[in-house]
Formats: structure tokens, sequence, C-alpha cells
């Protein structure tokens, strides 16, 4: 069966929670795409590649490294995500993953909109700037990264600035795509909220 979950929205949101829980919950294959941007910025760093070069060159063992989700790398992926070649490059990898048999769950910023418009559920997972500028410094300073918080707070607003506006694959909910605003819940009932979703998805398509 090939079943499709795309989750779009911006850094800090819950995305990630919510799509390894969903994923966890029926079983489906879960592809963070930032990662793929992370791991391009990277590779421009380390090799000297071109953008669009060091796009194709990345392996799913690139995506396993350390070190990724640092902000120094955010900053990176932000930047060259908005080149039109290193989105292209990446398109192939995307859809392949998400045409599995079994399911897939995929989050970034264009799941709903560009890589898998035919989605059989789309959510777009969002929170106020401030909500997420608070949870992504509690998790750097719980990681043992130096942060302070209003420095969070403008690299948050910088990127969804960077990543709302940018002519290719801007971010915005996808057409049909269930909101769900994590401002005031806690993970599990966003997790609760994504996973009803789904499981209606799911029964509907038999
Ligand atoms: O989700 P994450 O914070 O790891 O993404 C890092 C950056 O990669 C984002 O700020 C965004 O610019 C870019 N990205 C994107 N499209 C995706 C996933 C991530 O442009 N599907």
């Amino acid at each position: 069966m090939k079943f499709t979950v795309a989750i779009d929205g911006p850094a800090a949101a819950g995305k990630g929670t919510i799509s390894r829980a969903v994923a966890r919950a029926f079983g489906f294959a879960h592809l963070d795409t930032g990662l793929l941007y992370r791991a391009t910025g990277r590779k421009l760093l380390e090799t000297g590649l071109q953008p669009e070069e060091a796009a194709k060159s990345v392996t799913p063992a690139d995506l396993e490294r350390d070190g990724l989700r640092t902000q120094a790398v955010a900053e990176l992926a932000s930047r060259v995500a908005t080149i039109p070649e290193v989105r292209a490059a990446l398109v192939a990898f995307q859809r392949d993953f998400a045409a599995r048999e079994g399911g897939a769950v995929l989050d970034g910023r264009d799941i709903g909109t560009v890589i898998c418009p035919d989605a059989e559920v789309k959510l777009f997972v969002t929170a106020s700037p401030e909500c997420r500028a608070e949870r992504r410094w509690k998790e750097l300073t719980a990681s043992g990264q130096a942060a302070d918080y209003a420095g969070v707070l403008d690299e948050v607003r910088k990127r969804d600035a960077r990543d709302t506006e940018r002519a290719d694959a801007p971010l915005r909910p996808a057409k049909g795509a269930h909101l769900i605003d994590t401002t005031e819940m806690d993970i599990d009932q966003a997790v609760d909220a994504a996973v009803a979703i789904v499981r209606k998805a799911l029964e509907t398509k038999g």
C-alpha cells in the first residue's frame, strides 16, 4: 500500500515530533527533509562543490551524520534552500521515498505544496514565533549548546522570513492541508490530533 503523509510548517513548531509519532503509530517510514538541506549546506562547506553538485551528492548516509542539528548548519540550510537548482536536485530523493510501499511520512516546508501535492494527508503544523523560540532555546540549552532566548527568537524570525518569502517553493499551507496550531497544546495533544486525522484518512481509503 502507498500512503503519504505530508507535514509542513516552520522551524520548532513540533513537526519533527509529530512526524516521528505518526510514523511509529502506523508503521510508516519517516523522512525529515530538512536533513537533506542541512547535509547539502554542510557538503558545500566541506567540499567546495557548487550548490547543485553538493545537493546531488547527498546520500542517505549523509543524513545520519552527527552535527547536522546545530544552529549554524540550520542557518546554512535555509540559505541553500533558496537556490532553485538545489531544490530541484533534491526532488527525486523525496518523491522516491514518498512512493515506497508501506506508507511514508515526510516533513519539511514544501512537501504538501510541491513534493507530494497528492499526499493522502497534508498537515500544516505551526505555533507562534515566541513559543517556537522558547522550545528551541530549551532544546539547545538541554543539549549543552550556549544560546540566549533573544538570539534564538531573532534566528526563528529570520528563518521564517527566508522560508516564507523565497520565490521558489515558499513555506505556506498546501491546498487541503489540516492546520494544527501547537501554541496552546502540549506535545501529546498535538500528536493525538495528527494521529486522529491520519487514522480517519486511512479508514476512508479502506
Ligand atoms: O526543518 P529544518 O529546520 O531541519 O530545515 C532546515 C532548513 O531547510 C529550513 O529552514 C528550510 O529553509 C529548509 N527546508 C526547505 N524545505 C524542506 C525542508 C527544509 O526549504 N522541505
